[in-house]
């Protein structure tokens, strides 16, 4: 039985926030959505979309819209300091259609954001919810941090991001860690040494690490990651610009004019990354989505397309069950696909992003022969594309991830 009209409470404005804010204001159901940054900012990183994520934007009816503001990747390319190619991933190999979508979360952000608003969503700005409560009928209740009251609700859905408040009071058990590596991130104009179709890795040991993301929109824009221990930010930032320019530059030597548009510490931001681990997204009267449900390290590049999916699934279950039984499904339908990419960013991330050297040795052997290996590297290449659910299983077949 689908749901009559409920009351929705959402909180976080990120990517699963107004994706779910969309298709559930859509199927006339009352929408509030919580943020609390004070208006629309255009700040993030660039970030990747997947198959999988531009699928969901094709069921919205979105994807046409955002089309003329990405990068269209082709390939991810992965070589090592001396030049052996360690991963060279062609989307072209799933399907001719396929391909990544470089772009920026601001651009993202703006066309969910009006999409939401279009369908009726109420967006409150500026509103930091501190606090979650029930009624005897345990429907929720949030609290500001100013101290007023929003409520009750028939649903919340948990969006607010790693960092989570309210996963903790939702009852729902999690666990939570943070790595010890993270990426120092700019965003510049790109230059003509950086093929518009490729992300570019470059990797030394498994300490050293760059990538270059074509990030589209109408300026042409590049995003440098560099991967750096959080415990060495602060000395980085006393350390003069040079020195780390020079470490780039030896990584990915073509990056000098690019290099050359930052020109203080300042223009640098910093990224830490999370493992969320729960063994069910849901609970009563509450749903938790996007990196606040499972957040991981960005080296398979899966977080904005996860939370996309998230939002589809619960809006796909509220629309064919009672509530309960659509919640017990929202966890049942993702728990694979999520386990899949959990597993295999946890996997994968010591590879590439750790102290542990021999790895990279390792590393160094093992993935260049892998990548020679044309049904080993077609799943490399289906990990990429976001839609795997085991290691020689993916997302079921006449779902359009093209
Ligand atoms: C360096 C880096 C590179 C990445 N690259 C990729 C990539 O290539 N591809 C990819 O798919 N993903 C990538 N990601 C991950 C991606 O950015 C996240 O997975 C994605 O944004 C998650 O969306 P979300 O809606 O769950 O949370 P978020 O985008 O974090 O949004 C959460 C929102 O909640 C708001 N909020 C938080 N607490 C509260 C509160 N108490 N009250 C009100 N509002 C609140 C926040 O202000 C924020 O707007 C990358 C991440 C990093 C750091």
């Amino acid at each position: 039985m689908p749901q009559p009209h409920l009351r929705i409470a959402i909180v976080g404005s990120g990517t699963a926030g107004p994706a779910a804010a969309i298709y559930l204001a859509r199927a006339g159901h009352g929408v509030t959505l919580f943020e609390q940054a004070p208006k629309k900012l255009p700040v993030g990183a660039g970030f990747m979309l997947q198959p999988t994520g531009m699928a969901v934007l094709h069921e919205l009816g979105l994807a046409d819209a955002l089309l003329p503001h990405i990068a269209k990747i082709s390939k991810l390319h992965c070589r090592t300091r001396s030049g052996r190619v360690l991963l060279h991933l062609p989307y072209a190999e799933l399907g001719r259609e396929l391909f990544g979508a470089g772009t920026h979360r601001a651009t993202l952000l703006d066309l969910l954001l009006d999409a939401a608003e279009a369908a009726g969503a109420e967006i409150l700005w500026n509103t930091h919810i501190a606090k979650l409560t029930r009624d005897g009928a345990q429907r929720p209740s949030l609290h500001d941090s100013n101290g007023a009251a929003h409520g009750p609700y028939d649903l919340l859905l948990i969006c607010d991001g790693a960092h989570s408040t309210l996963r903790d009071q939702s009852g729902v058990p999690a666990r939570v860690s943070r790595y010890p590596w993270g990426a120092l991130w700019f965003i510049g104009q790109r230059t003509p040494e950086f093929d518009p179709q490729v992300l570019w890795q470059c990797v030394g040991s498994t300490r050293e690490l760059t990538g270059f993301l074509p990030t589209g929109t109408r300026h042409d824009l590049l995003s440098l990651f560099w991967s750096i221990r959080l415990d060495q930010i602060e000395r980085w930032r006393n350390t003069p610009l040079a020195e780390w320019k020079r470490d780039v530059l030896a990584l990915a030597p073509q990056a000098e004019g690019f290099l050359s548009q930052i020109e203080s510490h300042a223009q640098v931001a910093t990224a830490a990354y999370h493992d969320v681990r729960m063994k069910r997204w849901h609970g009563e009267r509450v749903a938790i989505l996007g990196d606040a449900a499972h957040a991981l390290s960005p080296q398979l590049g899966q977080g904005v397309n996860l939370a996309l999916m998230d939002a589809a699934e619960l809006a796909h279950a509220l629309a064919a069950h009672s509530l309960p039984e659509a919640l017990a499904q929202y966890s049942r339908i993702r728990r694979k696909h999520l386990r899949f990419y959990q597993f295999a960013t946890r996997w994968t991330t010591p590879f590439f992003q750790s102290d542990f050297l021999p790895l990279g040795w390792l590393r160094d052997l093992a993935f260049p022969i892998i990548q020679r290996v044309p049904p080993l590297r077609r799943q490399m290449t289906a990990t990429m594309a976001g839609g795997k659910t085991g290691p020689f299983s993916s997302l079921k077949a006449g779902v359009d991830y093209s």
